[in-house]
């Protein structure tokens, strides 16, 4: 893929390596009369802040220049950066409210641990597993460290960007306050990690909102941006594609499927979202991989029981789902 690619005139897409399984993440630069408006930033993590420095030299660009920040959401691939570019370009940075109040809830990263913490124990993650997901955690610690938002971003606000339109869509799912950005005039939507051609990104309970279902709302979400006229999607991972609405189908056939095998994983005896995700991603992961296993069987089981075709009973401090 190349590193800057022009998509319109003066509005360039970049692509920055990461030391992360997906390997690349897309940020956009749109030019403004001075200056320039970035969307996302890739992870604070060694090599990626002088690549997109040299990116940006290619374009006549330097991370001084940078006037404002937009935030698709508030993982650490996709903001990691935006305070060290803050601190030396004194950019604005702009992200969803409820984005914006998870930074300030987790600007404690021993708070989010403990919640995470918490979570595994009562869906039956052992002892030995959550210490090692501690450590992890702790140490993806700078890759995304904490900053100050100038101000939010609300829904179906329009924003003028490198001289055109662009309009904030919620696309709450991967994380609750998640927005893509879909430029009206162009057709195009910039859809963070919302829709990847690839993979289907990982849904996760949300920490501060346990009511939240993040099934459904992902799944409203993509109908909402399949409405919408969209020549070309640019994805945060991986290649711009064309077909929106059959990448869509795609997705919802996907989840229908995972939520049958979590039906079918409950129906012969209760338990725990854990075992759930055994059943379904098999035995052999690693404890990452285990732990966002657990995450997708979850979101799977809390629909089905908001649906009303499984119950939850809490046994022993343990969570334990049925289907009776
Ligand atoms: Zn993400």
């Amino acid at each position: 893929m190349d590193t800057v690619l022009e998509i319109l005139g003066g509005f360039y897409r970049i692509t920055l390596p990461m030391p992360f399984r997906l390997k690349e993440v897309n940020v956009f630069v749109a030019l403004e009369e001075k200056g320039f408006t970035l969307i996302d930033t890739g992870p604070n993590m060694a090599g990626v802040l002088p690549a997109l420095e040299e990116a940006l030299a290619g374009i006549g660009q330097s991370v001084e220049a940078c006037r404002r920040i937009l935030i698709t959401h508030t993982h650490a691939d996709h903001c990691g950066l935006a305070g060290p570019i803050a601190d030396r370009s004194g950019a604005a940075i702009f992200l969803s409210a409820t984005e914006a109040l998870k930074i300030r809830t987790f600007s404690d990263e021993g708070q989010r641990i403990e919640r995470l913490r918490q979570f595994g124990l009562e869906n039956g993650l052992d002892d030995g597993t959550l210490k090692i997901l501690a450590r992890v955690f702790s140490a993806f610690r700078n890759a995304g460290p904490p900053f100050e938002p100038t101000g939010t971003l609300a829904e179906g606000e329009l924003l003028m960007v490198g001289g055109r339109v662009l309009e904030v869509i919620p696309t709450p799912g991967h994380s609750r306050g998640h927005c893509s950005f879909y430029l009206p005039e162009e057709r195009i939507l910039i859809a963070g990690d919302h829709v990847l051609p690839q993979i289907t990104p990982n849904l996760s309970p949300d920490l501060i909102e346990p009511d939240f279902r993040p099934l459904s709302a992902f799944l409203e979400a993509l109908d909402r941006v399949a409405s919408l006229p969209v020549a070309m999607v640019y994805p945060a991972h991986g290649r711009p594609f064309q077909d929106l609405r059959g990448r869509v189908d795609q997705i919802r056939e996907h989840h229908r499927q995972r939520k049958g095998f979590a039906l079918a994983a409950v129906s012969g005896e209760a338990k725990t979202a854990e075992k759930v995700s055994r059943a379904i991603f098999g035995d052999d992961l690693p404890p990452f991989d285990q732990y966002l296993a657990l995450n997708e069987a979850y979101v799977h089981l809390i629909e089905l029981e908001a649906e009303g075709v499984i119950g939850r009973r809490v046994r022993d401090g343990l969570c334990l789902f049925s289907k009776d």
